[in-house]
């Protein structure tokens, strides 16, 4: 009698159950892409990649740039039946939700300033996460994460996690030893952030980099806090980089993208993902991307140069308790800021004496920065952790994690320093003067 066949059979071997010492094949090379021939720029400076690398010419017409391939579809011919047949349809077009130029022109790009041999993009950084660790983690399996992750990634593992079978143990980043001890005989993967939010914690990837690499665990991290060339953590051992692209990346809060970046083999195996869940990134969105990319490092060098004058400025005020950032001495992760990040970028966070009300007054006296959540664009954003992405919890759970009263989450733009001081002497003033009419 013929067996029905059982979709998802449980028993099956899992290219994740890297004990067998699967992960150590890693190394083992393959085509790096998918990319167009002959736009290869690796050797060169960083802003030259970041202009060149994956964009090319219309070679129809000679038009400057990447043209947007606005098709769901492409022409089917042997070539393309046959990548089907053969196993290889990531490398041709077929359609969109698969593989688009558009979308190939900023992989490549991508890829290239993260230093790795295969990228894909996402309709969002949550895209890009869900897509990826799915992938990569079996059910049944376990995973190690951070305890202040971004909120989606924490709804990820709290919410999506246990009706898939899986599940995450959350410990502070700075706790090696503590994440050591969570290794349990079934974790698949370290997932951390490379920098964390709001309090910017420098996480120490390289002892991250050898925990996993003891246990024969995947690391993956986020890097949306520091984008190339702030941190490359694939060069420091890391297994996948991933990101929001929503912020730095492209830099000027008109799109939501995420990217996934590391070994072609690891990437080859979240693509299925990416067609199943279907998060694949519009071709417009694709040329908005790499338009964006164009001018990272351009752009974070503004960040940095604005941001350090107006950190400065502020751990000097006499109503700022306390300033967070890692280029600065003052920071408790200077040390590791300075062996890790290869400059600053625009995350500044403060915390106002007389707590979160002061802090709220002398937001809406601020007149440049824009109240609004997300970060890394040109303009800069500032929020509350009290009344924002922290809002759900307790300030006894945020002091937990080191939202302390009169936090200040600042992303500074690329606005020149001189006026982001102007306008933060004038709130102060405002504050203070009010205070004493008041009393
Ligand atoms: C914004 C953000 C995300 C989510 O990205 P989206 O593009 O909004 O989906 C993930 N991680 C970090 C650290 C973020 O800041």
């Amino acid at each position: 009698m013929s067996k029905t066949p059982v979709m998802g059979d449980p028993n099956s071997v899992s290219p994740n159950s890297t004990r067998d010492g699967w992960i150590n094949k890693l190394d083992r090379k393959r085509a790096e892409g998918p990319f167009f021939d002959g736009h290869r720029v690796r050797n060169q400076g960083f802003s030259t990649q970041a202009v060149h690398a994956g964009t090319h010419d219309d070679p129809r017409t000679g038009a400057v740039g990447t043209p947007i391939y606005q098709a769901s579809t492409f022409i089917l011919g042997e070539d393309q039946y046959g990548s089907v047949e053969g196993g290889f349809a990531r490398d041709r077009f077929i359609y969109s939700r698969y593989g688009n130029p558009s979308q190939w022109a900023v992989q490549e790009k991508l890829a290239t300033l993260e230093g790795a041999e295969s990228a894909i993009v996402f309709s969002s950084g949550m895209a890009a996460i869900t897509a990826s660790v799915l992938a990569l983690v079996d059910k049944g399996a376990h995973v190690v994460a951070a305890s202040d992750l971004y909120g989606g990634t924490f709804n990820l593992f709290n919410q999506e996690f246990p009706s898939l079978g899986m599940s995450a143990t959350l410990v502070d980043s700075y706790d090696l030893e503590a994440i050591e001890a969570a290794i349990q005989p079934n974790t698949q993967m370290l997932y951390f952030e490379v920098i964390t939010n709001p309090v910017l914690k420098v996480v120490d990837i390289p002892a991250l980099v050898e925990i996993a690499k003891r246990h024969q665990i995947r690391l993956v991290v986020d890097s949306t806090f520091a984008p190339p060339p702030v941190m490359r953590p694939l060069e420091l051992g890391v297994d996948l980089v991933i990101h929001s692209a929503s912020k730095y990346l492209n830099g000027h809060s008109d799109l939501i993208a995420g990217v996934a970046a590391g070994p072609r083999k690891l990437v080859d195996q979240i693509w299925p993902r990416l067609l199943n869940y279907g998060g694949s990134l519009d071709p417009h969105a694709c040329f908005l991307l790499e338009r964006g990319l164009k001018t990272l490092p351009i752009r974070m060098r503004a960040h940095e140069e604005s941001a350090t004058a107006l950190a400065k400025y502020l751990e000097t005020h006499p109503a700022v308790d306390r300033v967070l950032y890692p280029m600065l001495p003052s920071h408790p992760d200077h040390a590791r800021a300075k062996q890790l990040m290869k400059m600053g970028t625009g995350n500044v966070t403060f915390f106002v004496k007389g707590g979160d009300m002061a802090a709220l007054k002398l937001m809406n006296h601020l007149r440049l920065p824009k109240q609004a959540t997300s970060l890394g664009g040109v303009e800069s954003l500032i929020s509350l952790p009290f009344n924002s992405s922290q809002a759900t919890m307790t300030s006894r759970q945020r002091a937990a994690i080191g939202i302390d009263p009169g936090c200040v989450r600042l992303s500074v733009g690329i606005e020149d320093a001189s006026d982001l001081i102007a306008d933060f002497e004038q709130a102060f003033t405002a504050i203070s003067t009010k205070e004493m009419t008041d009393a």
